[in-house]
């Protein structure tokens, strides 16, 4: 293997176009990976994607580390040959932006540390919002805590403290607390913040100073392992999510006619008379298939088969025909067809009394495939659909079917 790539981040983070000697082009597994003597590229890593950029004219998708070796990734096949100069270009938005995101992480866990003794036991950067995990019980941190501690992370990034790194000897165990032994190899890299606030082993890309942060928004909080998982937005990323909440809620206020102040008594108002409307329109729909019913009920002393037919806009919704049937009377071994028309079809709802012996579930096929319809259900009760002009014929097949029962 070739020696370790020697890493510019390491020594100046500022080391965003840079040259370097190609040391070897190897294929992988998912393309191409370019060998260098020296990289600015930041290599993926604790928790933080990699940098990606340009390699002459070879863009660079992902760079890892591999015992030492930074290995550039391309999908196509680079013309480039052991020996080369080339220049190298790291996508210096993205840097920022990543930079930004995980320079606020440090300063979200130092924040928590140093006013709540609150240890943070994870963190992921993610290609929206990123998440640190602290060791506190979701159900100590309730929105007004979570404010008060939004506000302190930001004050720190407008007191614009410097971000600096620190390099100590491996044996400082002092300086070393907490870190673990397999990490206490060669010159460990501390990242300071605010001198006293946060002193963090850490080999991401950083900020110069919490200023260059930009605004910190806590954007939710789940729980993870009986732990808090608060995500969180940054510097760019922060502000667009602003930008699109105020978009949103103009849009929203717009539809409603109301300003942006007024949106939630507005909504809340439209809520409560939605809930009234609903249970008078709940009343109202029940006095009807009251009425209906009792319409029904008269002819069943003189015949054994009943029917009732709507258009779809006579009635609230699919289950009418189903009410009027259920406010039949129990006895009178009857039998009702509902049927509510949507176009050139019936929606139908056939129903008998208790004291009728006949099981419509299992006669459903026999009843209504000859017909071109179908449905199902339990003894007493059959759903379906059959078409418009197949209604007559359904109602004298049911109209039979109540007579014969009816006599045994
Ligand atoms: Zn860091």
């Amino acid at each position: 293997m070739a020696d370790d790539t020697r890493l510019l981040y390491l020594e100046d983070e500022a080391h965003l176009c840079f040259e370097a000697r190609v040391l070897a082009v190897q294929e992988t597994a998912h393309g191409y990976a370019i060998i260098l003597d020296r990289t600015g590229f930041f290599p993926e890593g604790g928790g933080q994607p990699s940098d990606t950029g340009t390699i002459g004219d070879v863009p660079i998708e992902r760079v890892t580390l591999v015992d030492g070796v930074a290995l550039h990734h391309c999908k196509r096949i680079p013309n480039l040959r052991a020996e080369d100069r080339v220049l190298g270009r790291v996508d210096t938005d993205r840097r920022h932006d990543l930079a930004q995101q995980h320079t606020a992480q440090h300063l979200i866990s130092a924040v928590f540390y140093d006013r709540d003794d609150i240890a943070t036991i994870g963190f992921h950067l993610g290609n929206e919002e990123s998440t640190v995990d602290l060791d506190i019980n979701p159900a100590h941190a309730d929105a007004a805590y979570l404010d008060a501690m939004e506000f302190m992370v930001n004050a720190r990034v407008w007191a614009d403290k410097p971000v600096r790194i620190r390099t100590v000897d491996p044996r400082d165990t002092a300086a070393l607390r907490g870190m673990p032994p397999e990490q206490l190899r060669g010159d460990i890299r501390i990242v300071v913040i605010d001198d006293d606030l946060d002193q963090t082993p850490c080999c991401g890309t950083h900020v110069r100073s919490t200023g260059q942060i930009g605004p910190i928004l806590f954007t939710g909080t789940s729980t993870m392992r009986g732990n808090l998982r608060l995500a969180f937005l940054a510097g760019g990323r922060a502000l667009k999510r602003m930008q699109t909440m105020r978009r949103r809620i103009e849009r929203t206020s717009e539809v409603l006619g109301c300003s942006p102040e007024d949106l939630q008594n507005r909504v809340e108002n439209l809520l409560r008379r939605a809930d009234s409307a609903e249970r008078n329109l709940r009343s109202a729909t029940e006095s009807l298939a009251e009425c209906e019913a009792r319409a029904v009920a008269e002819s069943i002393r003189h015949r054994g088969f009943l029917q009732r037919r709507w258009e779809a806009e006579e009635v609230p919704d699919d289950s009418f025909a189903q009410m009027v049937g259920n406010r039949l009377p129990d006895k009178g071994r009857w039998i009702f067809l509902g049927g509510i028309r949507e176009g050139d079809r019936y929606k139908i709802t056939v129903l008998r009394s208790p004291d009728l012996a006949v099981d419509l579930g299992t006669r459903a096929k026999a009843l209504l495939e000859p017909l071109g319809g179908r449905g199902g259900g339990p003894p007493d009760m059959l759903r379906g659909m059959i078409p418009a002009s197949a209604w007559d014929e359904l109602a004298q097949v049911l109209r039979g079917l109540g007579e014969t029962h009816r006599e045994g």
